[in-house]
């Protein structure tokens, strides 16, 4: 069993705040174990929550759209993950305490994985992994190193919002994803000593 597998089968009876109390499934994650690209959202809606996968529910059929279209990418080639991994009661949004008491899993997950980009999906991926109280729509459109591990943050929109902001927000979501891809070209060149 990987490392990744055995913090899997810790969270799943996790009991670290009252959100376990509400959930179906634990959804942990899933994806490449080696994966160069994790993906970061918020929590599971109720897809997710009855399924135990990440991203299943209309938010991840844009999330897998974004990730053909602009990336060249499978949902398997890439790691899939939220910030909490049970699902907030009437999709609220996930509390301070209840993002601390998960934010342990999150950081075993990067550090197992090892991603050269992360892109987080809206305030509370980007927020977290920023280590900011800014908003996504000032931060969105660069890249931001992620610690000194080498590896970058592309904030981008919650797909969820997307969908609720179809004209506006799509076209720079589109752009992130780009950019997320040219940052792994980019620093897999850089590995290689190639331009
Ligand atoms: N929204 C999220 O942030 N994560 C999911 O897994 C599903 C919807």
């Amino acid at each position: 069993m990987s490392a990744l597998e055995e913090l899997a089968g810790v969270a799943r009876s996790c009991t670290r705040c009252s959100l376990a109390a509400g959930r179906t499934t634990v959804v942990f994650g899933e994806g490449s174990e080696t994966a160069e690209l994790m993906v970061v959202g918020e929590g599971p809606g109720r897809d997710e929550d009855l399924q135990g996968r990440p991203f299943v529910g209309r938010s991840g059929e844009l999330l897998d759209r974004l990730l053909a279209e602009e990336g060249g990418m499978a949902r398997g080639d890439v790691y899939i993950a939220n910030v909490v991994k049970c699902r907030p009661p009437g999709n609220r949004d996930p509390l301070p305490h209840e993002i601390a008491a998960c934010r342990p899993y999150l950081d075993e997950q990067v550090s197992l994985i090892g991603p050269r980009v992360l892109l987080t999906l809206g305030n509370f991926a980007t927020r977290a992994l920023l280590e900011t109280t800014a908003g996504i729509a000032s931060l969105r459109g660069r890249c931001y190193p992620f610690g000194d591990t080498g590896a970058v943050i592309v904030p981008t929109f919650h797909p969820a919002f997307a969908l609720r902001n179809r004209n506006e927000t799509l076209p720079q979501m589109r752009a992130d994803f780009v950019r997320a891809k040219k940052a792994l070209t980019d620093l897999a060149a850089d590995k290689t000593g190639n331009q």
